[in-house]
C-alpha cells in the first residue's frame, strides 16, 4: 500500500495505550494477522532467556495484548516457586502437594526430605530440576491450552537439555517451541535498578531517570528532584497532596547485589545459543548510538529525563533527551522503549513458526 510521507514519518507515543496500538498496526499488522490466525487452532511454547530483569515481563505482556490475549499466557517458574512456597506452609495444600508429586515427581531426593527441607529453608535453597519440572506440568495444565511464554526456565545449565523435551512432557508434542534471547547491556539494568522509585502509597513504578511522573519537586535542602505520584486511582493523589516516590532499599546499590546472578544468566543464553533444531529469536535492546538514526525513529528509543529548577518562577522543567549507555563491550548506546522490541518478536516469531 502506499503510504504518504506524514504517514511515514508519523510519531506515536509509545507510552500511551491507544497511541502504541496504533503504532503496532502500522509497524506489523500483516504479522499480527498471521499469528491471530496461527492460534486459531495452534498453540506454540517459548522460552524467554535474558538477564535478570531483562523485561521479559513486559514483552510477554506487551505480546498477548496486542495479538490476543485470550489464546497466550506466561507462566513465571519464580512466581510458581513462591507460590509452591506458601503452599507448603498451609497444611491442607501440602497434603494436596504431596499427593500430587507422590504421583508425579521421580528424583534423587525424596518428596518427604523436600517439604521437610522447604519448611524451614532459606529462599535461597535450589529445587531439583526434577520437582521444578512435575511443578510446571502441573501448573501449565491449569492455564488450559494456550501458547505459553515462559519465564525461568531453562534457569541451570542441566536444565537446558530438559528443555528441549518439555514440549513432549507437557502433552504439546505437536506444536513448535521457539526459544528467545534477549540481549540487553549490564548498564541498562544497573540503571534501572538504581534509579526506579515506588510510591508508598499505591505502588505504582516509576523510575528518577528514565519514566518520569508528570509532577516533578525541587527538595532545595538536598538539591534533589522528588517524582510525585501521578496515578489518578492513588488515595493520596485524590486527597490533593500526592504522595512523594521513594527508593527501595537496596536499590541505590544497582546490579551489585545480583551481579552472579546476571553472569550466571548471560552463561545460559550462550549456551541456548548454540542449540540446534529449535528456531530462536534474538531480540536486542540496544543500538549503538551511530546506527541509532538509520535503524529507529526518535520516539522508539527511550529517553532521559533531564531536570532544572527554575528559581525565578519557582518551578522544575523537565526536559528529554536521548538516554545513552554503555553496552557490554563498550560501545555507546541507546535503548529501545519496549514496543519496538515487541515488534521484533513478532516478526521473527511469525517467521519461526513457519507461517
Ligand atoms: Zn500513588
Amino acid at each position: 500500500m502506499f503510504k504518504t510521507k506524514s504517514e511515514v514519518y508519523k510519531k506515536f507515543d509509545l507510552t500511551d495505550a491507544k497511541s502504541r496500538q496504533e503504532y503496532f498496526e502500522y509497524k506489523c499488522e500483516p504479522e499480527i494477522q498471521k499469528l491471530r490466525e496461527f492460534l486459531k487452532n495452534n498453540t506454540f511454547i517459548a522460552y524467554f532467556l535474558g538477564k535478570k530483569s531483562a523485561g521479559k515481563g513486559t514483552y510477554s505482556k506487551m505480546f498477548a495484548e496486542i495479538v490476543d490475549k485470550e489464546k497466550i499466557a506466561s507462566f513465571s517458574i519464580g512466581d510458581m516457586i513462591r507460590s509452591f512456597d506458601e503452599s507448603v506452609r498451609d497444611p491442607e495444600k501440602k497434603k494436596e502437594l504431596a499427593e500430587f508429586l507422590k504421583k508425579n515427581y521421580r528424583g534423587y531426593v525424596s518428596v518427604e526430605e523436600i517439604l521437610k527441607a522447604l519448611e524451614n529453608r532459606s529462599t535461597k535453597t535450589l529445587l531439583p530440576s526434577e520437582l521444578i519440572l512435575a511443578l510446571a506440568k502441573h501448573e501449565i495444565a491449569k492455564l488450559g491450552r494456550k501458547a505459553i511464554f515462559i519465564d525461568g526456565f531453562p534457569r541451570d545449565l542441566d536444565q537446558i537439555s530438559y528443555s528441549l523435551f518439555f514440549r513432549d512432557l507437557i502433552g504439546y508434542r505437536d506444536d513448535p517451541d521457539v526459544f528467545i534471547l534477549i540481549d540487553v547491556p549490564t548498564t541498562v539494568i544497573d540503571e534501572r535498578v538504581k534509579f526506579r522509585v515506588i510510591c508508598p502509597v499505591c505502588n505504582t513504578p516509576r523510575n528518577v531517570k528514565l519514566l518520569a511522573t508528570k509532577n516533578v519537586e525541587y527538595d532545595k535542602a538536598t538539591g534533589k528532584f522528588n517524582l510525585l505520584c501521578d496515578n489518578a486511582s492513588c488515595s493520596s493523589v485524590q486527597s490533593g497532596k500526592p504522595a512523594r516516590m521513594v527508593t527501595k532499599e537496596g536499590d541505590e546499590q544497582g546490579i551489585e547485589p545480583i551481579r552472579a546472578r546476571l553472569e550466571k544468566d548471560g552463561m545460559l543464553i550462550q549456551e541456548a545459543f548454540k542449540l540446534q533444531g529449535i528456531p530462536k529469536v534474538l531480540l536486542r535492546n540496544a543500538i549503538p548510538t551511530d546506527q541509532t538514526k538509520d535503524m529507529t525513529d526518535d520516539y522508539e528509543v527511550t529517553p532521559e529525563y533531564v531536570y532544572k529548577y527554575n528559581e525565578a518562577e519557582n518551578k522544575v522543567e523537565v526536559s528529554e533527551k536521548p538516554w545513552e549507555v554503555k553496552d557490554d563491550e563498550g560501545v555507546l548506546s541507546n535503548s529501545l522503549m519496549p514496543p519496538p522490541v515487541v515488534v521484533s518478536l513478532i516478526k521473527q516469531l511469525v517467521q519461526a513458526l513457519g507461517h
